[in-house]
């Protein structure tokens, strides 16, 4: 792996692609600077190296130039953050910019405007990371959110420069991974929740190969439950991909692979909060019901399994936990996940609503490690490339 230990950056500009995409306010001021501060480390290390760093990022999806995506909104709490004052030009190419980066002294940090206002980023034009790439010596890629697109300034940059890593949270990142999916210490247990199977199918067959167990939850549950011939009421199902899930089921078997599949479910009259709940066996779900969490038996085999477990990788929610009444099944897994976690398992969090529901219920510290790019995560679980990652590898 390339990092910031591989690289010399004294006296040199490090040009660093962060995820700087956070929420604003009708004020425009920054929400949540969970992504600013997650970038702190890479800036400061490469400062501490003796280096000056020039930062480019995009905010939202303008279409063009549009003053309400300006990075200009994001100076203040950038310095906050950092901790030192930053300069901003209102551009990301052209002779402003450039100057102001031939300007730049060890321990200078200069941000550049929104890379979307230049249509050329998200089309990967060369000529444009060339442009972005003429303004330093060293391309460092700190934005995992944006590595599985081959935009300008996340992968067609990288071929300008000889000088290339990963960013500290990059690095993470893919550490994290590679330990679930690559080194990992057995049983290794993939659970894989949230609404549709056909949202998941790539990352279900992808994940066969890597785990010795599966817990299948959340809506994706009835599909398989259906095709197995249970009575799944008004539960979401998807009847179109029964015939996939008995395949899938079939590979389990065909690799060793345990599936777990809740028995029970909480089953309400209407998918409400305040609907009427009663706990029903999984395959008998009447007409005018659905299951919208997992049942206190399922949990109680789901928890068996997670605390056997030396390495766990948790995509999608176990019922609709954005509503109260159906929240217990991931809090109660998460519970389960935490306390693996301090026997000395390695959890792995990320993909998707399951970053949310960790973060509403408090587990971000509970568990190894929660990952911040919800696509891009969700593609290196389907066994993808991301070109991100391989451009700095090349
Ligand atoms: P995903 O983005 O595929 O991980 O799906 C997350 C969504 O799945 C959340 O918004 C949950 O509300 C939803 N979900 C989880 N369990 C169920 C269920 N039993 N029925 C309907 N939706 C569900």
């Amino acid at each position: 792996m390339k990092t910031l230990q591989n690289i010399d950056f004294s006296q040199k500009k490090a040009l660093i692609r962060v995820d700087f995409n956070v929420p604003l306010n009708d004020a425009f001021e920054v929400t949540d600077a969970t992504r600013i501060q997650a970038a702190k480390e890479t800036i400061d290390t490469i400062i501490a190296k003796g280096g000056s760093v020039i930062l480019m990022s995009h905010l939202g999806r303008p279409k063009g130039v549009e003053a309400q995506y300006s990075l200009q909104h994001i100076v203040s709490k950038v310095e906050e953050v950092l901790e030192r004052k930053i300069n901003f030009v209102n551009d990301c190419i052209g002779d402003k910019v450039e100057q102001a980066a031939k300007n730049l002294a060890a321990g200078d940090v200069l941000l550049l405007e929104n890379l979307r206002f230049y249509k050329e980023e998200e089309a990967g034009d060369v000529a444009f990371a060339q442009k972005l790439a003429n303004l330093a010596d060293v391309y460092v890629n700190d934005a995992f959110g944006t590595a599985h697109r081959a935009h300008a300034s996340t992968t067609i940059i990288a071929q300008f420069f000889s000088d290339k890593c990963f960013g500290a949270l990059l690095a993470k990142e893919i550490e994290s991974i590679d330990k679930v999916l690559k080194n990992s210490e057995k049983p290794v247990l993939g659970i894989l929740g949230g609404s549709k199977v056909s949202s998941k199918i790539t990352v279900l067959e992808n994940i066969l190969d890597k785990v010795d167990h599966l817990i299948i939850g959340g809506g994706m549950t009835f599909t398989f439950v259906k095709a197995l011939g249970g009575s799944v009421g008004d539960s979401i199902c998807e009847d179109d991909k029964q015939e996939l899930a008995l395949e899938i089921l079939a590979k389990a078997k065909e690799k060793g692979v345990q599936i777990h599949i809740p028995v029970d479910v909480i089953a309400a009259n209407a998918f409400s909060n305040t609907a009427a709940t009663q706990v029903m066996d999984v395959t008998k779900i009447t007409d005018g019901w659905q299951g919208l969490d997992a049942g206190p038996k399922s949990l109680e085999n789901f928890k068996k399994v997670v605390l056997e477990s030396k390495t766990i990788l948790w995509n999608g929610p176990l019922g609709v936990f954005e509503m109260e009444s159906f929240a217990n099944g991931t809090i109660q897994l998460g519970n389960f996940i935490a306390e693996s976690t301090t026997n000395g398992c390695f959890s792995l969090v990320g993909g998707g609503d399951s970053v949310a529901a960790v973060k509403q219920f408090g587990f971000e510290h509970k568990v190894s490690y929660v990952s911040t790019g919800g696509g891009a995560m969700l593609e290196m679980l389907e066994g993808k490339t991301l070109p991100g990652i391989d451009a700095i590898l090349k």
